[in-house]
Order: structure tokens, then C-alpha cells, then sequence
């Protein structure tokens, strides 16, 4: 993930606490977070199974009981889920002599960690289904890995695949081997990535033990988010064409090294050995049957959204949201109800503040997601139901997904939201160091992808939106062993940094609701965009020796910026004016994010409708700046490259006049 800089080292000081802030900050409590989190990993709570209910019920009644109007909103969904175990067989060369058959399945090791979903070894939405044919080592799984394979001349026709997770999201594997007619994916978590390579192994260390699991999704996440099975008006993509046809499981070291240990033929290049201890081939060499047998249905998964009110009388109907999806693959210790955690003491120390009086200038929305781990399913549902209204009063979108990791904050956001994080950040201590978290962050961030819950809010409506976390060693990602003890011994086992995860987002969210003049900053933006994603586009097209012309992309960015500074302006002179009429000022700074959208979308992806910020189509996790632009480079299509960038100069010279005012 590439990481860019703030437009400068310093930034200016935000406004002092305000008295209901400071005493946001005195009620979030590691111990409540420790609570929380206990219950909520005391059973598998995956989506749309009767564990996942209940965590839902536990979620709706702590809203309750802070005082908070909190609903359940069931959606209808299409999932898949294993009728029996996967099964991966490895034979002799010719088929006929088996050598060895996979356990797919995780050791007992942590007492915290003892349920039959240790033997779920499957992906969602993988299809039932069964192969068998000769085994090729596909690195990545990336579209340059099957590029050197093509170009090898190495025979992937009806072949199975075994792909190393990493570098992209696992449904584009499944993608990419079955657009090379393989038969069948399996893709395995490498040492070198999570494993021995990193340090030591849970129950010892934080990292994934050889029968440690990678469970997911490998929905085609890229081309559109949500239930992929809920139609093909809005996606303008069929179910077939955003799911696998090919068998596709999961499977641990412990497994693979059998595997890829049998395979011969050429050696894989060096950026391609992992750190199993032999050399890597790609094959094809040893025999491989693969089977899986799930079921896909629809059912109803569960949504909690609790509801302040805003009490402006005219800037009140706008809102700030609050979510975390609160789904899990197995227990989800880590992702991801660390951050269902510090959701619950956010909105118990809103409760209090309520309590004590206090009138939210604009509305909070705290959510707790489900079917996210499927493909954000829960989340996309809620902004596609609700697009109207929240095109029209959503401040933004705030995600915490996995929010405790380990000790490093890591931030990923829209430029215009970033001097306000950093702002934030200045009022909420370490609880390590007792520095602000604002020295322990240098301020760089993250561009947003997709992965979690924000993308229908910032990707398809233009919501402008942030995400946290507290990052660290973490090697269980979707294992069975992301499981409380984990969490305990491992990742926080104080939970002090559960607590300041709800202290700085809570805060976050707090200052958005009630700041008289929205902290959102344009010439962040702005620089962001002339410094870093333009340039690298105009590379990308260069580099492909593409004849595209972005003159009208450079002087749109330039209306942009002085859009931005012209806004800016205007905000400090409101700030030096207490009579300063703000609300159409409020109303600019908020709404200029939809301006990035085109209606029509992404050419052949137009679910995504944001010109600035997609996922990147072949990654699926990153994110491409001007997606549309870098996506018919690749391509290799003039013409439509050229429309892309028309379509993203539109929408930055609208911002660009929407600001100017
Ligand atoms: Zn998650």
C-alpha cells in the first residue's frame, strides 16, 4: 500500500476542547473495551448464522442502554457457506500414487479458540465444485505473475493453481486463474508473509502458526461492492461475471509445504521464492484433486444503527457517521471487534455527554455493520437504501474496521479530512509513550481502496470519508487464533489503546458534529492531487506510450486548487467573524466531495462513481488515484483513456467551481 506525505510537517491548531469534548475524553474505559470484547468473541459470529444474531442483539441492547434510539435493519442477502469439509489431495506425477491429503484444519492451540469452525477451510462465494489436474505455482496470483507464466509458455489449461496470498485481494486470484482456464485455486498464507519469516508464532508471538487458516471472500470486489447476487441493475454486472466459476479454497503452511515441496519444472524467479525451505518451482510437476462443497442462499443478515439527533435548526438534518461492521470469520478478536469495542464506548460516552445535557449541533450515526467480511455487504445495502438522504446530509463516513492491532496509528482518509485527524490527534494521548498521538503520527496516510466499509460512501456516493486503526505485528488476520487470547497476550492486553482508539475516533466524529465551521481543508486536497496523483497517472501513460492528452486534467486541477484556496479564504475569515453566516459555507465544505462523482461511473465498472479514488481494479485492496484514467491505460484504448480523463476534469473543475463561491 503506498503511503503519501501531508502537504507540510506542521499543521495549524484546531480548537481548544470544548467542554463536552473534554469530557468525551474522560469516559472511554480500557476495562469496558476488555468486556466487550470478551463477549462479543465467545462465539463464532459469522455472518447470517445465529451466533452473528446475537452479537447483534448484544450490540442493539448496549446502544439501549446508553440511551441511544438503536434499531436492528435486517437485509437480504445471497451467502455461501461450507455443507462439508474442502478436501486437497496431492498424487504422484501421473495421477495415480496419493502422497498426501491436506488436514485444512486448525491445531488446537488456544483454549479461547476451541470450535468446529477450526474446520471450515473455505472461501465465500467459492463455488462447489472439483478438479483435478497437474499443479502450477502462480506466485501473487497477479496479473504480471500470469504475464511471466503466459510468457514461459507454461501450460495453465485446465491446470490447478496454488497462489500465495498477498500483494492483491483474493477474489482477483480466483480471477485471474480462471480467465487462464485453470481448473481449480488454491491459495495458501506463506511464511515469508505472516508466518516464521515475521517472528515468533502464536500462542508465542503474534503470527500465524502453520495450520493457521485465511478464510475471506473472493467476490471480484473491484468491479462493484455489495451482495453480488442482489441483481444486475446495480452493478451492471451478472452474478456469474462477479463471482468464481472455478473451485477455490484456502489453505495453511502446514498443508502447502507438501504441495509446493512435489512440484517441479522450472524454478520460480527470485522475487518469487517464499520461505519454505526448499527452492520454489512452478511446475507443472506433481498431481493435484481439489473439492469443495458449499451451499449459497439468501438469508437475512443484521445491521445496528443507533441514531442522535441533531439539534441545529438548520444544520441539524446533517450527520456524521460512525461504523464498524461487527462480522467475523471466526471470532474476529482483531477484525473485527476491537473496533466493535471502541464503537460501544464511543456511544456510551455520546450517552453520557447526552445525559449531562449536551445538544449535538448535527446528527450522529453509529453503525454496526454485518456481511462485511463477504463483501461489505451490510454497509453497502444501508447506502444504497438510504443514497437520497445521504447524498444530500452526510458530513461523512468514518470506518474503524480492525481497530487494535498493536501500538502504531495508521490512517487512511480523503486529503480534506487530514489536518482535522492530525488535529484530533494533537488532544489524545499514547497511552505508552504519553505523547499526543500526534507525534507518535507523522501525518502520512493512506489513499482509500476498498477492503472495508467506506466504500459505498466515499467510492459510490461521494461521502468524504476516514479510517483509523491501531496498527502492529498481527499474523492471524482471519484465523481461528484472532481470538480473544490473542488479543490478551499479544495485541493489547491492557486495552489501553482500545481505549484511546475510541478516545480519538469518538473525538473525530464529536468535532464534526458540533464544529461551528467544518474542519475540512481543500488545500490539502488540492496538493495532493497536483503533487502526487496526477503526476503518477500522466507516468502511467507515458510509460505505456499511450498518445492521451491531459490538458484538460491539468487545468481542471488548477480550477480545483483555486476553488480550494478561495474556500479556504472564506473560512478563515469566518473564523475571525463570530457573525460570519456559515451555513452555506458548511454546506460547500461537506457537499464538494459528491462533486468528484461522475453519474455514469467508471467505464465498465460504473458502480464506482468516484473520479478521484476507486479500488485498484487488478488489486482490489489498494487504491488507484483517477481509477478510470489508470484502468483504459491498462487497457491500452486511446479513446477511452481520453474519456476518462474528460470525465475526471469534469468533475475536479466542478469541484473547483462548487468551492468557488
Ligand atoms: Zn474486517
Amino acid at each position: 500500500m503506498e503511503s503519501f506525505p501531508p502537504m507540510s510537517a506542521d499543521f495549524p491548531a484546531g480548537p481548544a476542547l470544548s467542554d463536552a469534548e473534554a469530557a468525551f475524553l474522560q469516559v472511554p474505559e480500557a476495562e469496558r473495551c476488555r468486556a466487550h470484547l470478551k463477549y462479543l468473541t465467545s462465539l463464532p459470529h459469522v455472518a447470517g448464522t445465529p451466533g452473528d444474531y446475537e452479537t447483534a442483539e448484544y450490540v442493539l441492547n448496549q446502544f439501549k442502554s446508553f440511551g441511544l434510539d438503536a434499531v436492528i435493519q435486517n437485509e437480504t442477502v445471497l451467502l455461501t457457506a461450507p455443507v462439508e469439509a474442502a478436501s486437497a489431495k496431492l498424487y504422484s506425477a501421473d495421477g495415480t500414487t496419493l502422497v498426501y491429503a491436506a488436514a485444512l484444519s486448525e491445531d488446537l492451540l488456544d483454549p479461547t479458540a476451541d470450535t468446529p469452525y477450526r474446520n471450515h477451510s473455505f472461501l465465500g462465494y467459492s463455488p462447489t465444485g472439483s478438479a483435478a489436474g497437474p499443479l502450477v505455482y502462480v506466485n501473487y496470483g497477479s496479473t504480471e505473475d500470469f504475464e511471466y507464466l503466459v510468457a514461459q509458455g507454461v501450460n495453465l489449461t485446465g491446470a490447478i493453481a496454488i497462489a500465495r496470498y498477498g500483494s492483491i485481494f483474493r477474489g482477483l486470484k480466483a480471477l485471474n486463474a480462471q480467465t487462464h482456464g485453470m481448473a481449480g485455486l488454491i491459495i495458501y498464507s506463506d511464511p515469508s508473509d505472516d508466518g516464521y519469516a515475521q517472528g515468533q508464532l502464536y500462542p508465542n508471538g503474534p503470527w500465524r502458526p502453520e495450520s493457521g487458516i485465511q478464510r475471506g471472500s473472493v467476490v471480484f470486489n473491484s468491479l462493484c461492492g455489495g451482495d453480488p447476487g442482489r441483481g444486475v441493475d446495480k452493478c451492471g454486472i451478472p452474478l456469474e461475471d462477479l463471482i468464481p466459476s472455478i473451485p477455490v479454497l484456502p489453505m495453511g503452511y502446514g498443508d502447502a509445504v507438501q504441495f509446493l515441496s512435489h512440484i517441479v519444472g522450472a524454478p520460480a524467479p527470485a522475487s518469487w521464492q517464499g520461505a519454505l525451505p526448499f527452492q520454489y518451482n512452478i511446475g507443472p510437476g506433481a498431481f493435484a484433486r481439489i473439492a469443495t462443497n458449499n451451499t449459497q442462499y439468501t438469508t437475512d443478515i443484521w445491521n445496528v444503527v443507533a441514531y442522535i439527533n441533531g439539534t441545529d435548526p438548520v444544520e441539524g438534518e446533517d450527520y456524521v457517521i460512525l461504523g464498524n461492521h461487527r462480522d467475523a470469520w471466526v471470532y474476529g478478536a482483531v477484525d473485527p471487534n476491537s473496533g466493535t469495542a471502541a464503537l460501544l464506548e464511543i456511544a456510551r460516552a455520546y450517552g453520557v455527554l447526552l445525559q449531562g445535557g449536551w445538544q449535538p449541533k448535527r446528527g450522529l450515526v453509529l453503525t454496526s455493520w454485518d456481511g462485511e467480511e463477504y463483501g461489505l455487504l451490510g454497509s453497502t445495502a444501508f447506502g444504497e437504501r438510504f443514497a437520497d438522504d445521504l447524498i444530500l446530509h452526510a458530513v461523512a463516513y468514518l470506518n474503524i474496521d480492525t481497530a487494535v492491532m498493536g501500538p502504531q496509528l495508521w490512517v487512511t482518509l480523503v486529503p480534506s479530512l487530514l489536518t482535522h485527524f492530525r488535529q484530533t490527534a494533537a488532544l489524545v494521548k499514547d497511552p505508552v509513550t504519553g505523547n499526543p498521538l500526534s507525534v507518535e503520527w507523522d501525518g502520512s496516510y493512506d489513499i482509500m481502496g476498498s477492503g472495508s466499509d467506506y466504500t459505498v460512501f466515499l467510492d459510490a456516493l461521494g461521502v468524504a470519508s476516514g479510517d483509523l486503526l491501531f496498527g502492529g505485528a498481527y499474523g492471524v488476520y482471519h484465523s481461528v487464533f484472532d481470538s480473544f487470547n490473542w488479543m490478551e497476550t499479544q495485541g493489547d492486553p491492557t486495552f489501553q489503546y482500545h481505549e484511546a482508539c475510541a478516545q480519538i475516533f469518538g473525538l473525530v466524529g464529536l468535532r464534526l458534529a458540533d464544529a461551528r465551521i467544518l474542519p475540512f481543508n481543500y488545500t490539502e486536497y488540492a496538493y495532493a492531487i497536483s503533487t502526487f496523483y496526477l503526476p503518477q497517472v500522466q507516468q502511467l501513460a507515458t510509460d505505456a506510450k499511450l498518445p492521451v492528452d491531459f490538458t484538460a486534467l491539468t487545468n481542471a486541477a488548477q480550477q480545483f486548487a483555486s476553488g480550494a484556496s478561495k474556500i479556504m479564504s472564506r473560512v478563515e475569515q469566518a473564523y475571525n467573524n463570530p457573525n460570519y453566516n456559515v451555513v452555506d459555507l458548511n454546506s460547500r465544505l461537506f457537499l464538494a466531495e459528491r462533486q468528484f462523482t461522475d453519474p455514469n461511473g467508471i467505464i465498465n465498472r460504473k458502480w464506482f462513481k468516484h473520479t478521484v479514488f476507486a479500488p485498484d481494479r487488478e488489486n482490489g485492496y489498494d487504491a488507484s488515484s483517477f481509477p478510470g484514467i489508470v484502468d483504459m491505460i491498462r487497457t491500452g484504448n486511446a479513446t477511452l483513456a481520453q474519456q476518462a480523463i474528460t470525465s475526471a476534469a469534469t468533475a475536479l473543475s466542478n469541484v473547483g467551481t462548487f468551492l468557488s463561491y
